[in-house]
């Protein structure tokens, strides 16, 4: 496994534990958009907490990025890692039949690991795609 590789993995699967330890399921919003909630009625933020006019904004955001949408992000991102992570074939449109061999940065892993360049320590800039 490469460096990148280690890397991305890590921040994939430390985002997934705490998903998972935030209860895993989904939060709605109030019908106001006044705070976020869990399914089972508890509040998780209370908007008016929120000093930034745009609270009813930042309460849909919230809501959108819930624990079981990290979860089934994770997931598919570790999917598609396990794909790319050993030697293959891989590229873009212009080519899309390069070969990859385990010691090199596949296109697609530096395309996931740069959406997560700001979340984690010890993003390089020499991974940027
Ligand atoms: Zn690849």
């Amino acid at each position: 496994m490469n460096d990148l590789v280690a890397w991305l993995r890590s921040d994939i699967e430390h985002e997934l534990a705490l998903a998972r330890a935030a209860g895993g399921a989904p939060w709605v919003g109030s019908t106001e958009h006044f705070e976020v909630q869990t399914v089972e009625g508890l509040t998780v933020v209370d908007g008016f907490e929120i000093s930034d006019p745009r609270f009813r904004a930042t309460i849909d955001h919230i809501v959108r990025h819930d624990p079981a949408a990290t979860i089934d992000r994770c997931e598919s991102d570790l999917a598609i890692l396990s794909l790319h992570e050993h030697a293959h074939g891989c590229g873009g449109p212009a080519d899309s039949r390069r070969w990859v061999s385990d010691d090199e940065d596949c296109p697609t892993v530096r395309l996931l690991a740069y959406g997560r360049r700001h979340h984690r320590p010890g993003w390089r800039e020499e991974w940027k795609p």
